[in-house]
C-alpha cells in the first residue's frame, strides 16, 4: 500500500509577496497582470478571500468586491526561486518525489519505511520545516494514493496538515463535487453528466473499462483513481514535465498579422526556460481565451524535440494560422510539454544554437527583455535582434566571441 505525501504552497505568489514586502502582511494582496481592466487574479492572499476573490477572475471585477484590496503586479523571477528551494527541501526528504507544479509537488514515503517509522509523525514535523525555512505556510496531505493525498491537502488549507486513513479515503472522497477531481474539467464533467454520473460516489461505482469507452485512457485512469486503484505511482525527479508563458493581451485582437509578434515573444520565453532547465519539448501547444472567455487550444507534436525559439515559432505559428479568424483573442499562451533532458555532446551543437548561449548570457545578466527578437522576424531574419542600448550590444558581441571560442577550444 503506498503513502504519499501531497504539499501545496497557500496562496503562492501573494504570499511570496507579503514576505518580501512585510507591510502586506495581514492585508488582501492580489497578485495580477498589468492591465487592471483585462487581466485576472493569478493568486488572492487568504486575507482577501472573504471578499469572494479567487484565482483566476478578471482583476477589475475582483476591485469591484474589495476597493482596499492592494494589486501587486507578478514576480516571477521570485517565485521561482521559491519554488527551487522547496523542492529542494522536499527532495532532502525523499528522492521519490514528483513534481507537480511550481508550488506542489507529492512524495512517496512507502519506500522509506525504514527511515521514516511514522509517516504522520514526519510529514507533520516536514511541512513545519519547510514553513520555517521557506517563511511562508504549506499545506499538506496524506493518504494511500496520490489523488488523496492532494484533496486532504486541500482541505488542510491553510497551514495545516490533514491524514486520511485508508478505510475512511472512500467517504472522504465522495465529499468532493466532480468538478473538484483532478483531471475532470469541464468538457470530461459534460460528458460524465451524458452518462447519468453526477457525483464521485456514481464514478466509483462505473467500471474502468467501460469509461474507456467515453473518455478514453483518460477515463479508465480517473475511475481507477477514484477507486483507491491508482498503481501509476510517482514520476520522480526535481525537473518540470512542461514550460509554458501566457499572458493577457492589452487590447482584444483578431488576425494572425496581430498576434504574430506575440506568439513570438511567448516562444521565445518557452525556448528559454527550457534552455536553463537543459530541456527540449517534444510537444508544443497553443492555447487562445476568446473575448467571451471560452478557449481552444491546439499542440503538434514536434521531432525532434527542440528548445530553439524559431522552431518552436513556427509550430506555434502554424498552429495558429488553423485557428485564429472570426473571433477576438484575450490570451496567448504557448506551452511545451514531453520534456526530454538528454545531453548532447559539444560536438554537435549548432551554430544557431551558439547564439542561442550568448543570447541567454546576456540575459542572465541584463534581463529577458534586454535582448529581444525583432517583431516580425522571419526565418530568413534568424539572428537579427534588436538592442536597447549600445552597451548591451558591445557585451553581447564580447559574450558571443568568448563563448564561441570557448566551444572551439574544447573540440580539440
Ligand atoms: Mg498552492
Amino acid at each position: 500500500m503506498g503513502i504519499f505525501a501531497h504539499f501545496d504552497i497557500d496562496a503562492f505568489y501573494a504570499q511570496v509577496e507579503q514576505r518580501k514586502n512585510p507591510s502586506l502582511k495581514g492585508k488582501p494582496v492580489l497578485v495580477g497582470g498589468n492591465y487592471l481592466r483585462r487581466s485576472v487574479v493569478a493568486s488572492a492572499s487568504y486575507e482577501a478571500r472573504p471578499y469572494g476573490i479567487r484565482a483566476g477572475m478578471p482583476l477589475f471585477m475582483a476591485r469591484r468586491l474589495c476597493p482596499n484590496c492592494i494589486i501587486v503586479h507578478p514576480d516571477f523571477k521570485t517565485y521561482q526561486e521559491y519554488s527551487r528551494r522547496f523542492y529542494r527541501l522536499l527532495y532532502s526528504l525523499s528522492p521519490d518525489l514528483e513534481i507537480i507544479s511550481q508550488d506542489e509537488a507529492v512524495v512517496d514515503l512507502s519506500r522509506c519505511r525504514v527511515l521514516y517509522p511514522d509517516p504522520i509523525l514526519t510529514v507533520r514535523n516536514w511541512r513545519r520545516k519547510i514553513v520555517r525555512e521557506l517563511g511562508i505556510t504549506v499545506s499538506a496531505g496524506m493518504g494511500s494514493s496520490k489523488l488523496v493525498a492532494k484533496l486532504a491537502a486541500s482541505r488542510a488549507k491553510p497551514d495545516g496538515f490533514l491524514y486520511i486513513p485508508r478505510e475512511q479515503e472512500e467517504e472522504f472522497l465522495k465529499t468532493f463535487p466532480l468538478e473538484e477531481i483532478p483531471g475532470i474539467g469541464r468538457k470530461t464533467l459534460i460528458i460524465l453528466e451524458n452518462q447519468g454520473i453526477r457525483s464521485v460516489g456514481a464514478l466509483m461505482k462505473t467500471s474502468a473499462l467501460g469509461m474507456k469507452n467515453f473518455l478514453g485512457k483518460k477515463g479508465e485512469e480517473l475511475v481507477y483513481q477514484v477507486k483507491g486503484l491508482d498503481l501509476s505511482g510517482i514520476i520522480p525527479g526535481e525537473k518540470p514535465k512542461s514550460v509554458s508563458r501566457g499572458y493577457t493581451l492589452e487590447h482584444d485582437i483578431t488576425s494572425l498579422e496581430e498576434a504574430k509578434s506575440h506568439l513570438l515573444y511567448l516562444s521565445d520565453s518557452v525556448a528559454m526556460r527550457l534552455r536553463r532547465e537543459g530541456a527540449k519539448g517534444g510537444r508544443i501547444c497553443l492555447r487562445i481565451r476568446r473575448g467571451d472567455f471560452s478557449e481552444v487550444q491546439k499542440c503538434r507534436s514536434i521531432s525532434p524535440p527542440t528548445s530553439d525559439t524559431m522552431t518552436i515559432y513556427r509550430t506555434v505559428y502554424s498552429l495558429a494560422k488553423n485557428i485564429i479568424g472570426g473571433f477576438r483573442i484575450r490570451l496567448l499562451s504557448v506551452e511545451a510539454s514531453s520534456l526530454s533532458y538528454t545531453k548532447q555532446p559539444l560536438l554537435f551543437i549548432s551554430g544557431e544554437e551558439k547564439i542561442m548561449e550568448a543570447i541567454e548570457k546576456i540575459r542572465r545578466k541584463y534581463g529577458f527583455s534586454s535582448i529581444k527578437f525583432l517583431n516580425e522576424a522571419t526565418e530568413e531574419e534568424y539572428g537579427v535582434f534588436v538592442f536597447r542600448t549600445a552597451r548591451k550590444l558591445i557585451q553581447f558581441l564580447t559574450s558571443a566571441t568568448s563563448s564561441f571560442s570557448d566551444n572551439r577550444s574544447s573540440f580539440r
